[in-house]
Formats: structure tokens, C-alpha cells, sequence
């Protein structure tokens, strides 16, 4: 089978493997049929994160499901399902409070498409063995397009949580997304307005994502001084400037969910936080008990992620496509089941 391989920085290449097995009870093989790319997969591509090649690229996907272990009671061959990007058992304390993202059965950091916590493969791949098929696997429901939720696994269900959970604790937000990433902002954007803000406002340099923002519901012609405006900042930025200004837009109360990926160590403007009595949220969000909503809110239309996937396209373009700057891209293969 072919896998994706991020050789070198810059260097994507499609590379026979071995086809993995099921190996235990609990496990299932699929065969992605959407592969979106996360924000992240650029800088991936680029060698300019910590993590280093070579390894298998991809953590978001649509998968058709090619076997199950004598274990998995919720799947069968055929079935279409959404991949979270965790590696998670759905059985050890940490799965059970709800921290899958912490699981202790697997290393630490143990994910697709990222060498953090040992390698697990990639889901650009042709097979992908899912360790712990019933805990991690969501079925899609029937009719929704795979193309859609295809980043459901990560960006899209994160871009929900980071926007949904303190609009859900404040009456009539405010909310200020800070854009910087090639998707994140403009589904948060999105999401802020599917789960009820007041107002959304668009904060990025970018012409082509202020666009798409305008087009989800964003107002992008912002005051020159933002201090003290928003009860909600959902920061999607790399640009720690960026993140400090967000930060300092809260209203007292306010709650920032930062969920663009900053490797350095950023300035954070902690009296200012301190008086307003603000809270900050940063991590790796655990997505699988999310994805059915998200799931729902695609289908109601509630959300457009296929605005900020323009380009779909086949294997054989998958290399090139992959390093261009602007949104995301889906790779798609023929089912088979
Ligand atoms: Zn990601
Ligand atoms: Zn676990």
C-alpha cells in the first residue's frame, strides 16, 4: 500500500509499505476516502516545526471501513467513518473523565500524521490500522457528504469546541476571531455563529481569508482600537502579536480559546488578564465526543467547511497540492467496499 512520507523539508513523496494487519480484537483497517490537510500539515511539510521527517502525513479524514477485529461491536466493512487525529483507547481513567487526548494505554502525544508519540501513520495513506475501532471511529450518518466533514477529525470539530463553550456560558456574546492560519479562523468564525454570538468580528491581514470570513457571517471592517470589546477571543493565529492583541480586546470576564499551534514562547500580558479577570485555553482538543455535532451541524447547514477547501484533488496531485499556501485541500480516492 502507499503512504504519504514527508521525506525532508519540503519533500513529499508517495512510498510503498508494508499493508498493515489487524494485529488485535479491538482494531479496524480502513481506507481513507477524504484526506483533508490541517493547518499544520504546511509547516509539516516545510520542516519547520518539531517534529522531524521522515513520517507519515495526514491527521483528518473520511474513511471507508475495509475489516473489523472479533471485538468491535459498532463497525462493519463498508461502514463510512470520521478518524480523529488521537490515538486514544476509550477505556484508561484519563478516556473516561473525557481526556482522550491524555490517554494512558498509548505514549504520550500518540496521533496520526504526526511523529510526537511514536509512529501510527498517516491518513493520506492508502490503509490505516485504528488501534481501538469502537472508542475512536464515528459513523457518518447517511447522506452526509464525506467531502464535508472530512477535517471533522481536527480543525473543524476544534474550530466548534474553541467557539461553541464560552458562547455557551455567556448571554449574547461578543466575539472576536483573530484569523492567521489557513482554516481555523474562518470556521471559528463559523462555529461562533452557529452556536448563537451576538456578533462575530474578523481580525487578519489576509484579503482571501477576510473574504471568507465576511461570507461566514464575520463583520472584517474592525475599529483601529479593539481593548476591552469581546467576552469571547478564539485566537487561530501563529503570530504571538497577534495573540497578545487578541488577548487584550477581552472584556472583563472574557474567555480566549487559543487554538493556533505557537512553537515559541510567546509574551503574555498577564496583569492586563489578572484585572479583567479573563481566562485562557490552550491545548490539543479532544474531538471524538464532538464530531456528532459537528456532524449535525453540517448537515442542518448551519456551517460551509467546503468554503475553506476549495481544492479537491487525486493522489497523483496530492504532492504538489499539498505545499500551496492559501486553504486547505482534500485528497480523494475511489471507494472499494
Ligand atoms: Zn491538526
Ligand atoms: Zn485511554
Amino acid at each position: 500500500m502507499k503512504e504519504l512520507i514527508v521525506r525532508g523539508p519540503g519533500r513529499l513523496v508517495w512510498e510503498e509499505a508494508p499493508a498493515p494487519g489487524l494485529g488485535s480484537g479491538t482494531s479496524a483497517l480502513v481506507r481513507p476516502i477524504a484526506s483533508a490537510s490541517c493547518d499544520l500539515d504546511r509547516r509539516l511539510i516545510a520542516g519547520i516545526t518539531p517534529f522531524k521527517p521522515p513520517f507519515a502525513l495526514g491527521h483528518e479524514c473520511v474513511a471507508e471501513v475495509l475489516e473489523v477485529g472479533e471485538e468491535v461491536t459498532t463497525l462493519t466493512r463498508g461502514d463510512l467513518v470520521s478518524v480523529p487525529w488521537k490515538i486514544a483507547c476509550g477505556q484508561c481513567a484519563q478516556c473516561l473523565a473525557g481526556r482522550a487526548t491524555a490517554c494512558t494505554t498509548v505514549p504520550r502525544h500518540a496521533a496520526y500524521g504526526v511523529p510526537a508519540g511514536g509512529h501510527w501513520g498517516g491518513l493520506f495513506s492508502e490503509v490505516v490500522h485504528v488501534p481501538f475501532a469502537d472508542a475512536m471511529l464515528v459513523k457518518l450518518p447517511p447522506g452526509l457528504n464525506p467531502l464535508a466533514v472530512a477535517s471533522a477529525s481536527d480543525n473543524l470539530t476544534d474550530a466548534w469546541v474553541a467557539a461553541s463553550r464560552p458562547i455557551a456560558t455567556r448571554d449574547k456574546a461578543r466575539v472576536l476571531v483573530v484569523g492567521g492560519t489557513e482554516s481555523l479562523g474562518v470556521l471559528a468564525v463559523q462555529m461562533a455563529v452557529a452556536a448563537g454570538a451576538a456578533s462575530v468580528d474578523y481580525l487578519d491581514d489576509n484579503v482571501y481569508r477576510r473574504d471568507l470570513a465576511l461570507r461566514s457571517g464575520a463583520n472584517v471592517e474592525l475599529d483601529p482600537v479593539l481593548d476591552e470589546h469581546y467576552d469571547v477571543v478564539v485566537s487561530a493565529t501563529r503570530d504571538h502579536r497577534a495573540l497578545h492583541r487578541g488577548l487584550l480586546a477581552l472584556a472583563p470576564g472574557g474567555h480566549c480559546s487559543c487554538i493556533g499551534i505557537i512553537f515559541d514562547d510567546p509574551k503574555i500580558p498577564l496583569f492586563e488578564m489578572y484585572l479583567r479577570d479573563v481566562t485562557l485555553s490552550v491545548g490539543a482538543c479532544n474531538v471524538r465526543p464532538h464530531i456528532p455535532k459537528v456532524f449535525d451541524l453540517v448537515r442542518g447547514g448551519h456551517c460551509d467547511p467546503l468554503l475553506v477547501s476549495p481544492t479537491v484533488v487525486t493522489c497523483e496531485e496530492a504532492t504538489e497540492a499539498l505545499v500551496q499556501p492559501l486553504a486547505k485541500c482534500i485528497v480523494v480516492r475511489d471507494r472499494i467496499t
